[in-house]
């Protein structure tokens, strides 16, 4: 097989001002976004933010309240699904489990009222793909969760639709599997190039598959960025929250000298910041990655040096978290330090220096 008889052109999407409101809730509030062709764009947020309703949206499930949705710059907000052209994964696979793997991966084909020898060529090169050539005679409850999922994913893609739309396709399977097929929607994406949204409120998830990622808060989009950007300059708390493992202090600032701001958190405890023109007005809050702070011996030097006690030390695999408070009353911080040759050798109660520099942290007005 040809590789490029496999090859699907991407589409662009252009979501402009969409809205949607179920009685008095209003589930997306007024979001614009721009979709390049062949991107792997993830929705990322927690419970209830709106991802659902913008990809039903997007496929035709759900009428939006206001706004549009471009497909090639062709408007698609208001018409039926069928006439869209988007191919659609589920978490709960939805196979017909009267019909075997062949059927069910040939129905979108029938529909379409392609011959019988097209789709037998179709059928077979969609099996090839998701790796499951053997299995076309079974019924789906003769398969495992992965693969219903690697089937409902052909069906998906049979008709090379120029956009995919995937609802938490991995939510039923288990970490190991769920990573497994990651890497495999990660490679069919790449090598086929269509246009993917997809949607997940695991973070691990969105930042392994992703090219960006859409973080939605309550209806809006909070930032748009890929996973790099996302975790190293995260637009504000709830971002920086949401994305990876971090302290939070709130703050107020002291001075300003040059480069260097100090900040006041809690009252007690003294942060050197690096000054930025986007950090206005006396209240801020800074986001320090734990993998960023590192224990220190009395000869070390960091612009931000402290002592603390050691409250607990958590095992965590290939990382050991460390939580620590700060010498003076005031916060409580963690570290992380991987697990491998060199990891300082700490009890509960100890006494230890640690410390960070000023760009290490990223500060919010
Ligand atoms: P989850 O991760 O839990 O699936 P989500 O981010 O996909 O959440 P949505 O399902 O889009 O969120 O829901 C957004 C908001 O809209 C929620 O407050 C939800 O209760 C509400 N909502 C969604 N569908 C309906 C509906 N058919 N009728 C009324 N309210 C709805």
């Amino acid at each position: 097989m040809r590789k490029k008889d496999l090859q699907i052109t991407g589409a662009t999407i252009r979501i402009e001002r969409l809205s949607k409101t179920f009685d008095e809730v209003v589930a997306v509030d007024n979001v614009s976004l721009e979709v390049e062709k062949g991107e792997f764009m993830t929705f990322l947020g927690p419970s209830g933010s709106g991802k659902t309703t913008i990809l039903n949206m997007i496929a035709g499930f759900e009428r939006p309240t206001g706004g549009d949705i471009y497909v090639n710059g062709r408007s698609i907000g208001y018409i039926p699904p069928f006439k869209r052209d988007i191919g659609m994964v589920f978490q709960n696979y939805a196979l017909f489990p009267h019909m075997t793997v062949y059927e069910n991966i040939a129905f979108p084909l029938t529909t379409r009222k392609l011959s019988k020898d097209e789709i037998r060529t179709k059928v077979q090169e969609a099996l090839t793909l998701v790796k499951l050539q053997q299995y076309g005679d079974r019924y789906p409850k003769q398969l495992s969760g992965g693969q219903q999922q690697r089937i409902a994913l052909a069906r998906a893609m049979i008709f090379k639709p120029p956009v995919l739309l995937m609802d938490e396709p991995l939510g039923a399977l288990d970490k190991k599997l769920r990573e497994h097929m990651q890497l495999e929607i990660k490679h069919l994406h790449e090598e086929l190039g269509f246009t993917i949204i997809y949607v997940t409120h695991d973070q691990s998830e969105a930042l392994t598959m992703s090219d960006r990622v859409v973080v939605l808060n309550a209806g809006k989009i909070d930032q748009v960025g890929s996973p790099g950007e996302l975790y190293d300059k995260p637009r504000n708390k709830f971002v920086a929250d949401f994305i990876g493992e971090t302290n939070l202090f709130e703050g107020k600032i002291l001075n300003r000298e040059g480069d260097i701001i100090s900040i006041e958190t809690n009252g007690v405890v003294r942060i050197q910041g690096l000054q930025q023109e986007e950090i206005k007005g006396e209240r801020v809050s800074i986001s320090l990655r734990p993998e960023k702070i590192v224990f220190l011996n009395d000869a070390e030097e960091r612009q931000n040096i402290y002592s603390g006690t050691l409250k607990d030390i958590v095992y965590v695999g290939e990382t050991t978290k460390f939580y620590i408070a700060l010498e003076g009353g005031g916060e409580e911080i963690f570290l992380k330090l991987q697990n491998r040759k060199g990891v300082p050798k700490l009890s509960r109660g100890d006494t230890v220096r640690i410390g960070w520099d000023i760009d290490d942290m990223t500060i919010f007005s």
